[in-house]
């Protein structure tokens, strides 16, 4: 059975008091409970227990050389679990936490599970910016991994509603507490060879990094992410190139993020990321491959924006997810759109891509992933 708790008032109340501590109260245990974060539901367990963090691997069915991010809740606490960093860790700190930003410091051996950090001698941590996570972990009194609260290679879970639909039977307890307001992970980053690594992006932007460390080199993964591991598995049907570029690997230059090879964010159907600079020809290419895939006998899906939605009638499921005029609003409702084509039961789905500038670089990380790989350039060959 997962317990659950609801918060629907402050942290300070008796209610969410009681409910926090007996969901603390659980962790202490070496259970797992789902929480909510600004950017996603994360599920958690004790870092420091090696026990407690195998449950999340088995409840999610996570591949156990992912790392998992340690959450905390006071920057006083970092020294029990970390040893000093170079570079310009305090002001990153001092810029954006509580926030979406993970910073990997080397780990005090002997403290964090070995589980947590897949065996690395490095740790990523942070502090979310969600008062009922940060009093979670701070009644629990435990430093607390916790990955997004979905099962494996599915779309990271922005409601509780997602968690239970994936988790529910499978995890110890689920605090609710509304949507995420960010909707996509955090943005890891690495201090490495005098420079600031984007091991993965997400809620804090490569521009916002560069604003708050004047002189320093932010080095962000181009068209995705350090590792190739584009298109693996994913048959394409004639006339469907795979994307390359996103390919381009940087790895050996740059640090690695580990676990950024496994499939993520995916629907059930196949899904294929339409790219151009010409809105136009974007939506004529959808319109060209949803006729060819509706001959093929698919249910039919487009993801969308909401000023653009009217533009694909002919499929049987449009999505409209946010608006370019503010890409916060289409990141914050990118997961559960994607979750959206399950449960209408698409078998083919074409997405529009955005602009790959402040926080649409983590948009299209995501949609590069849950498309695996295949991606329609609309300006080319016609
Ligand atoms: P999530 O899948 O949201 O739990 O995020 C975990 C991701 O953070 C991993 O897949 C890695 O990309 C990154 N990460 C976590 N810990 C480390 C670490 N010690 N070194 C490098 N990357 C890490
Ligand atoms: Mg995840």
């Amino acid at each position: 059975m997962t317990k659950q708790w609801h918060i629907a008032r402050h942290i300070d109340e008796a209610a969410s008091q009681e409910a926090l501590s007996d969901a603390a109260e659980l962790l202490r245990q070496g259970q797992t409970v789902a929480f909510p974060t600004e950017t996603v539901y994360g599920l958690g367990a004790d870092a420091t227990n090696t026990d407690a963090v195998k449950q999340i691997f088995m409840a999610k069915g996570r591949p156990s050389d992912n790392p998992l991010i340690v959450h905390i809740a006071d920057r006083q606490d970092l020294p029990k679990w970390t040893k000093p960093v170079e570079g310009p860790v305090e002001q990153l700190m001092e810029a954006f936490w509580p926030g979406p930003l993970t910073i990997i410091f080397p780990v005090r051996q002997g403290t964090i599970s070995p589980l947590v950090t897949a065996g690395l001698s490095t740790v990523g941590i942070r502090i979310p910016d969600n008062t009922v996570a940060r009093e979670l972990i701070r009644l629990s009194g435990r430093p607390i991994a916790a990955p997004s609260a979905n099962s494996s290679g599915k779309p990271s879970p922005t409601r509780a509603e997602h968690v239970l639909a994936d988790l529910d039977g499978r995890i110890g307890g689920i605090v609710e507490a509304g949507s995420a307001t960010v909707g996509l992970e955090s943005t890891v980053v690495e201090w490495a060879q005098d420079a600031l690594h984007i091991l993965r992006p997400g809620g804090v932007t490569a521009e916002q990094l560069r604003e708050a460390l004047p002189g320093v080199t932010v080095i962000a993964p181009a068209g995705g992410e350090p590792s190739g591991d584009a298109a693996e598995s994913i048959d394409m049907s004639p006339g469907i190139a795979a994307d390359t570029s996103s390919s381009a690997a940087i790895a050996g230059e740059a640090p690695r993020a580990p676990g950024m090879k496994y499939a993520h964010y995916a629907p059930r159907g196949r899904m294929i990321l339409v790219d151009g600079a010409d809105p136009d020809a974007v939506a004529s290419t959808i319109r060209r491959e949803l006729r060819a895939a509706k001959s093929r006998g698919e249910r039919t899906g487009v993801l969308t924006r909401t000023e653009r939605s009217a533009l694909y009638e002919e499929a049987d499921v449009v999505v409209a997810c946010g608006t370019l005029a503010a890409p916060h609003t289409i990141a914050q409702g990118l997961f559960a759109a994607l979750r959206q084509f399950d449960q209408d039961e698409a078998t083919f789905i074409l997405a529009e891509s955005c602009p790959e500038h402040g926080i649409g670089a983590a948009i299209m990380n995501r949609l590069r992933k849950a498309a695996g790989g295949n991606i329609i350039h609309s300006d080319e060959g016609h």
